[in-house]
């Protein structure tokens, strides 16, 4: 495999997500774990998702959350910290796919800033199998987070939590208002996951 190969799966999701209507203009931020794991590769800021390329990425280094090589003067993308505060907490996370779909900005539990985080029930749907879980009918809460005005206090109330909670389960968190940041073990672990998570967020939209 090797790092240019990890990017250029992310650049072809990028493509397809943006045709889903997951990935408007420049919404959205994917990453994945450098193959010395050390670092991570995200999108850069403000380059649009229909059209990019291996080159749109920058790397950021875990320990110290700084850049470590860029091409074309490209800037990290705005979200980097909630991917840094994950791959920091949960070594099994390789990939990290953000996206701002339409049902995830529909379903809308008023969080509070001073709460910052809430767990909140979703439905035991078929598709929940898709995160490895089996049981029959479980009982499952999702981490919902306000959205905070400056993204590192998301990112802060996200390592708070799994720092509180580190036996949850989901591969995946929400922002209120915002969109959900999935993981995975590989690239095509967090895009199943976040294909199912798609799904549920239409289960539940419709719900309400
Ligand atoms: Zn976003």
């Amino acid at each position: 495999m090797g790092d240019q190969s990890f990017i250029g799966e992310l650049v072809r999701l990028s493509q397809l997500y943006y045709q889903r209507q997951w990935m408007f203009a420049t919404a959205g931020n994917l990453s994945v774990r450098s193959e010395k794991k050390h670092s991570f590769w995200i999108t850069a800021s403000g380059k649009h998702k229909g059209e990019l390329n291996n080159n749109d990425f920058v790397e950021i280094d875990i320990s110290s959350e700084s850049m470590i090589s860029t091409t074309d003067g490209n800037k990290p993308s705005a979200e980097t910290s909630i991917h840094h505060s994950i791959y920091n907490h949960l070594p099994d996370a390789n990939s990290i796919l953000h996206v701002h779909t339409l049902e995830s900005n529909l379903l809308n539990f008023q969080l509070t800033p001073e709460e910052g985080y809430r767990l909140i029930p979703i439905p035991p749907v078929e598709m929940i199998k898709a995160f490895g879980i089996w049981t029959e009918r479980p009982n499952l809460q999702m981490a919902t987070f306000y959205n905070f005005g400056e993204v590192k206090k998301i990112a802060d109330t996200i390592s708070l939590f799994l720092n509180k909670h580190p036996d949850y389960s989901l591969p995946f968190v929400l922002v209120e208002e915002h969109g959900p940041t999935v993981w995975g073990k590989t690239i095509t672990e967090a895009n199943r996951h976040l294909e199912a998570v798609a799904f549920l967020f239409q289960v539940m939209a419709h719900h309400k």
